[in-house]
């Protein structure tokens, strides 16, 4: 189990960031913000995806008006069942947050990009969010990274008698440029406990050594992520190993996934990657864990593959109305093996397994329910069979430990 780092708590709106406190979700939108209905309508399908925090960008008056009222449609729809708003500011943010002062005032956090902000503006922008008691994110970009402190950070190199590789000066750029910035906004009056830090770049060992250096010079509360990490699988891989990497290490209090969207791929699917990486590190459960095995030669048919994906289909059907009857469902472990090489050692450590015969092997399955051996499934309705078994389980199982529970508070 991952020990989290302990950082200051961040209170955005009603979600806690950092301390210990469970990993939040982020996602943003990409819908013109003065567009109320279209961004309505956007962060509520990333809400309902598991984004407990959503950005959207401010980048011009229309849109830092449009902010109050999508606040209050969200509100008007769903009560305080809302994610955390967040802004997304630049070059002009502190002329918005002054002229719009609703817009500043109905946010949750601020993002400032202290690489696209004046010293005014910065100064102003924090000033702001002292007096409306907001959070700020100091989010650096390396495509946006202060010019002065990269070539401040050349110069020296280019003096030093052993001097650094060219990545590794950007990466200790982004680093001073984020810890200088986070440290400027404390001296501004920000306490620590506003600030949330992050250093986001698109390569990733660059992104992995700048959170790195970043969490080994001081306790921020961080926000994790891979900018522009591309689309589909070579943004998902390049993400999930960046995360993936930092979060073992114990580094991350919040995480965003940034995906370039297209048409077959809706922008909830962002939130999706988060919560399988999240859930693959065991710090967050979301719904059941299904282990099938790769299959090899040793199966005989794609027989195996298919109740796999009948399961999880079944899974991805069912939850919404599992967890409200079946609390604690999505701690459940299912196995679904193509053979009995590995399959009874991956049913054992399952609480519901089925291993399918392989080459050779009789047609017979054997299910496992917590460890123990169950029933040979045999003939045609194997699959129909071992799904309802599935359900049975999650019924007996879980309708018990919500009785339980039940009585335990009746008690
Ligand atoms: S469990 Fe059996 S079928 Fe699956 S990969 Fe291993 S040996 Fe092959």
């Amino acid at each position: 189990m991952i020990k989290r780092r302990l950082t200051p708590v961040v209170e955005v709106g009603r979600i806690k960031i950092g301390g210990g406190n469970p990993m939040v979700i982020q996602s943003m939108t990409n819908t013109d913000t003065s567009d109320i209905d279209s961004t309505v309508s956007q962060v509520l399908a990333l809400y309902e995806a598991g984004a407990q925090v959503v950005r959207m960008t401010v980048n011009d008056e229309d849109a830092a008006k449009a902010v109050p009222e999508i606040a209050e449609k969200l509100k008007k729809i769903n009560g305080d069942d809302i994610p955390a708003l967040v802004g997304d500011f630049h070059f002009n943010g502190n002329v918005l947050l002054k002229k719009v002062p609703e817009c500043a005032e109905v946010l949750d956090k601020y993002r400032i990009n202290p690489g696209n902000a004046d010293d005014q503006n910065f100064r102003e922008m924090v000033e702001i969010a002292i007096k409306h008691n907001k959070p700020v994110r100091i989010g650096v970009n390396g495509g946006s990274l202060d010019q002065k402190v990269l070539d401040n950070l050349m110069d020296l190199n280019a003096k030093s008698p052993e001097p650094l590789s060219a990545d590794d000066i950007f990466v200790k750029s982004m680093v001073k440029s984020a810890l200088n910035s986070a440290r400027l906004a404390e001296q501004y009056g920000l306490p620590k406990e506003k600030i949330i830090v992050s250093a986001k770049i698109s390569e990733v060992n660059q992104v992995i050594a700048a959170y790195s250096q970043i969490a080994e010079a001081s306790d921020y509360t961080l926000h994790l992520g891979l900018t522009e990490a591309g689309s589909g699988l070579q943004g998902v891989i390049s993400s999930s190993v960046t995360l993936g990497v930092l979060l073992h290490q114990n580094i991350g209090d919040t995480i965003r996934v940034s995906l370039t969207p297209s048409k077959k791929v809706p922008r909830t699917e962002e939130v999706e990657v988060c919560k399988h990486i999240l859930q693959s590190l065991d710090l967050t459960r979301y719904r059941p864990k299904v282990t099938s095995c790769p299959g090899c030669g040793r199966t005989t048919s794609t027989f195996f593959q298919e109740l796999a994906v009948r399961v999880n289909n079944l899974i991805d059907e069912k939850l919404t109305t599992w967890k409200e009857i079946y609390p604690g469902v999505e701690d459940l472990k299912i196995a679904v093996m193509g053979c009995v090489v590995n399959g009874p050692g991956e049913s054992r450590n399952s609480d519901i397994a089925i291993s399918l015969p392989g080459k050779m092997e009789k047609a017979q399955a054997p299910v496992y329910i917590e460890g123990e051996l169950v029933k040979w499934l045999k003939g045609d309705n194997i699959e129909d069979e071992f799904v309802t078994m599935l359900e049975d389980y999650i019924k007996q199982r879980f309708e018990t430990q919500s009785f339980a529970s039940t009585a335990k508070r009746i008690i």
